[in-house]
């Protein structure tokens, strides 16, 4: 199937959606300690536990979703291909993935599908926030939805 495609803009403030499994909270927590500073000029919303420790730890709002194993996972989702997330901060278990393995493999499949940037490890994350690009507009192509459906019909 070809897909078409359109260039659109990410805004420079970014709607930024993090999640962490039980064993990997504690390094999203250091890390995000670690870069505050960035995280906090920007809208930030997490799972529901994730979301909940974030707060604490950075002392400004962060939007909880659903809890992971309750569906939070797909909301986020759902909410990707709403086009309402701009970068993806996803701390999944590599040692204990089950059973998550589901939500992973379609989290990461519709961030694909969207173009999303993902970052999945510590390393990968200091990447995504080093940009300059995480805290300025870019331009990235993304599904022409409209004409993908209205060659369908
Ligand atoms: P949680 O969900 O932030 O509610 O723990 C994350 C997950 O386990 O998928």
């Amino acid at each position: 199937m070809t897909m078409h495609k359109k260039a659109v803009t990410a805004p420079a403030t970014k709607r930024v959606a993090l999640v962490a499994h039980d064993n990997m909270k504690q390094e999203l927590i250091l890390w995000a300690r670690d870069h505050k500073d960035k995280l906090v000029s920007h809208h930030l919303m997490a799972t529901g536990t994730t979301g909940n420790l974030l707060q604490k730890e950075l002392g400004v709002e962060v939007k909880a979703l659903i809890s992971g194993p309750l569906g939070g996972d797909q909301q986020l989702g759902g909410l990707i291909a709403e086009g309402k997330i701009d970068v993806l901060i996803f701390f999944w278990d590599p040692f204990e993935p089950m059973p998550h393995d589901p939500d992973i493999k379609a989290l990461l499949r519709v961030a694909a599908v969207w173009n999303i940037p993902i970052a999945c490890s510590v390393s990968s994350a200091n990447f995504l926030v080093s940009s300059p690009l995480f805290d300025s507009e870019f331009e990235k192509v993304i599904p022409d939805y409209d004409r993908y459906l209205s060659e369908r019909i």
